[in-house]
């Protein structure tokens, strides 16, 4: 299995990585494209509130604040009457691009959640690794479906966007417009949630770098306001353009300073 694993990163172009966190103390460096971390944690494989889902080819490692951040989301969930959240990726011991083209996830700040909240029994460990999100977009991308999508999805993503340290929240467009459309109360929340590509069934919950890490650098801050505007309806825009032929990605290097870390004992 490990000779498989070491010829499949070779295969990718990707180092193979240690298999265990470099140690502590915390030290986040690069950007969300290309990055490493020290000091990582590691997620439970269950908690109150969650269950992590693929771990076979799924990686948990996180900063602090991120695996707090998901372990407190399940807590809140839970206590709001939600079923089991489903967590997947998170990031490896180390940090660096994922298996399988994943470009964020490298700082430990990222992490998938399912958004079915509907009741869930302890999964046995095959489906684990079996079980699949339900998307909540129509199949034609132009709104939620509703033989998945209730309010109490709405109920999880406000939770996730009060989490202490988040940054942003990335969903399906259908799914910002959606929130857009039938939110009431507060919604000042609604301008951490941004629309993305895919993101159907699950979100992409991202961490600001924790203070003090310098050698972390933050995405941009998103613009104020609910965003509920033209640069929604962009998306949907997108959706009457003949799809355009993918232009093959090179992934940026990792800065030089995360050599230390990938070789740490
Ligand atoms: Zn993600």
């Amino acid at each position: 299995m490990l000779r498989l694993a070491v010829a499949l990163f070779a295969m990718l172009g990707v180092a193979a990585a240690r298999d265990t966190p470099a140690p502590g103390p915390l030290h986040i460096v690069g950007g969300a494209s290309a990055g490493c971390l020290a000091g990582a944690v590691r997620l439970p494989a269950g908690g109150d509130g969650f269950q992590t889902i693929h771990l076979s080819r799924s990686s948990f490692w996180g900063a602090p604040v991120t695996i707090a951040g998901i372990e407190e989301l399940g807590k809140e969930a839970h206590a709001a009457g939600l079923g089991d959240l489903y967590v997947e990726d998170v990031a490896r011991p180390r940090g660096g691009p994922l298996p399988g083209g994943h470009v964020a996830h490298q700082l430990g700040l990222d992490a998938d959640v399912g958004l079915d909240v509907s009741p869930k029994h302890a999964l046995t460990a095959t489906e684990r690794e079996t079980v699949e999100l339900p998307s909540m977009v129509r199949a034609d991308q132009r709104g939620v479906d509703p033989g998945h999508w209730s309010p109490q999805v709405a109920t999880l993503l406000h939770l996730a966007a009060g989490l202490p340290g988040v940054d942003r929240i990335l969903v399906n467009a259908a799914i910002k417009k959606q929130l857009c459309d039938t939110v009431q109360g507060d919604r000042s929340w609604l301008r951490m949630i941004r629309p993305w590509y895919d993101h159907s069934a699950h979100m992409h919950i991202h961490f600001r770098c924790p203070a003090g890490q310098h050698d972390c650098v933050d995405i941009p801050p998103q613009p104020a306001g609910e965003s509920c505007d033209a640069t929604l309806q962009w998306w949907f825009d997108q959706l009457d353009v003949p799809p355009q032929p993918a232009k093959p990605y090179h992934p940026p290097a990792l800065p030089a300073a995360c050599k230390a870390v990938m070789d740490a004992p």
